[in-house]
């Protein structure tokens, strides 16, 4: 079985969460793109992590994870995050951990890149995770990468890192910032490199192989459906594709096809980072849906904005992820609420439009809500169907109708056990 896990909505909807609950059924578990601006949160018994690069089965024991091609990786950033799990007692070695020799190096020179560029666009800044993902993606298709295979010849390496700093400096003049000095550059990748150097191969070899064995395998997406650099809220997005349909091509098995999408999508909306939020939420009533939702960004601190549920929004997610079933995640969260807000349309210059628009139309759009019954109780032990208070039911019933795509697993607790799953 091939599966993709990913985000409907802008991300942090629980798909780390959901990677974790899943996983049981997988032997190999592949990150296809993006870095360490990723915050994926998983509690279970062994306690509470947060991932940034890992996949989330590593902490599932008898699975092998996959950091694919289409990763960028600071490699500083996955030494500290390996030496974290190892303390609280998860294993990291080669069995279990294999990293693709042609995923991207994110460089030092990089992160600074991204500060410098926040720092210059001052209130017009993207609201970037500042980790350099940005610049790394452009200089792979630039062609001044480096990769993870380089790592395993350094003597060419050195001369590789020479040429791109040659190149690199003359950006950063601009910025009047000091020079990156080839050195200490070299020092870096030699000395978190060479941690990493067991752990790299040809993750494809070891993909098609597997696909071969018929192994069951799932690709865990980072961010949601509208980051996508190409059908995301462009220039709000990401630097990476966050589809399903990248799967294959960014864990290193580009010629096979998925027989199944999960999208998880959140009972409401949050978003990091700038750009259009058409459902945004402010003052105490985004304070408190913030507080009962613990939004604030696992990779950064950051508050997140949130709102109530957007449907048009969520159905152009469902699409263009080609999901097959949802997880709701976070249904929890809404108990509180007397009447659940949701955006069931928008308007944009006084007429109402039912897709979710792109470009200056959609920074013109204004949401049309809806009201429907709060469940005011907790529901955070139901563990099936039935024991759902009939808003709750109700409340699913209603999205999924709206987005067009069935919604299987309803998640009510951040724990692994917290959820239940519907009949059909
Ligand atoms: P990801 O980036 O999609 O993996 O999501 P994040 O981990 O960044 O954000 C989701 C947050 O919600 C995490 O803190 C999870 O522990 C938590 N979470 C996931 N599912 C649920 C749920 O059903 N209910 C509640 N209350 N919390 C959840
Ligand atoms: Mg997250």
């Amino acid at each position: 079985m091939l599966t993709a896990v990913v985000g409907v909505n802008w991300g942090d909807e629980g798909k780390g969460r959901m990677v974790d609950l899943l996983s049981e059924d997988y032997e190999v578990i592949c990150r296809y793109q993006g870095g360490n601006n990723a915050g994926h949160t998983i509690v279970n018994e062994r306690g509470k992590f947060i991932l940034n690069l890992l996949p989330s089965g590593v902490l599932r024991s008898g699975t092998v994870n996959i950091m694919g091609n289409g990763m960028v990786i600071d490699i500083e950033h996955l030494c500290g995050e390996i030496e974290a799990l190892k303390q609280k007692g998860v294993k990291v070695s080669i069995d279990n951990l294999k990293i693709s020799n042609k995923a991207f190096i994110c460089m030092p020179y990089h992160k600074t890149q991204d500060i410098l560029e926040e720092e210059r666009l001052g209130d017009k800044q993207y609201g970037s995770t500042r980790r350099g993902i940005a610049p790394v993606y452009g200089d792979k298709y630039l062609k001044k990468g480096l990769r993870m295979g380089d790592l395993l010849y350094f003597e060419s390496l050195k001369q590789k890192v020479a040429d791109i700093l040659s190149w690199k400096n003359i950006a950063l003049k601009g910025y009047k910032s000091t020079e990156i000095i080839l050195d200490e550059t070299l020092k870096w990748l030699h000395t978190f490199g060479s941690q990493l150097i067991p752990f790299i191969t040809d993750t494809e070899k070891y993909l098609s192989a597997a696909v071969h064995a018929n192994k069951n395998i799932l690709f865990e997406a980072q961010l949601g459906a509208l980051r996508d650099i190409d059908y995301g809220i462009y220039p709000y997005t990401t630097s990476s594709q966050t589809l399903a349909a990248y799967a294959p091509i960014g864990a290193g098995i580009p010629g096979v096809k998925l027989e199944h999408v999960i999208g998880v999508m959140k009972a409401y909306s949050s978003c990091v980072g700038g750009g259009p939020f058409v459902v945004e939420m402010f003052g105490e009533e985004a304070a408190v849906l913030r507080e009962a939702g613990a939004e604030y960004g696992a990779a950064t601190g950051r508050p997140r904005r949130v709102g109530g549920f957007d449907v048009p929004a969520s159905r152009y997610g469902v699409q263009v992820q080609g999901t097959d079933e949802i997880a709701l995640t976070k249904l929890d969260v809404l108990s509180y609420l007397d009447k659940i807000p949701v955006c069931v349309a928008y308007k944009v210059d006084g007429a109402q439009i039912d897709y979710f628009p792109t470009g200056d139309k959609l920074l013109r759009a204004e949401p049309v809500f809806e009201y429907l019954d709060g469940f005011k109780m907790d529901i955070s032990s139901c563990r099936k169907e039935e024991d759902l208070p009939n808003a709750a039911a109700e409340y699913i019933k209603f999205i999924e109708k709206a987005v067009c795509c069935p919604i299987k697993y309803v998640s009510v607790g951040a724990g692994r056990e917290d959820y239940l799953i519907r009949s059909r």
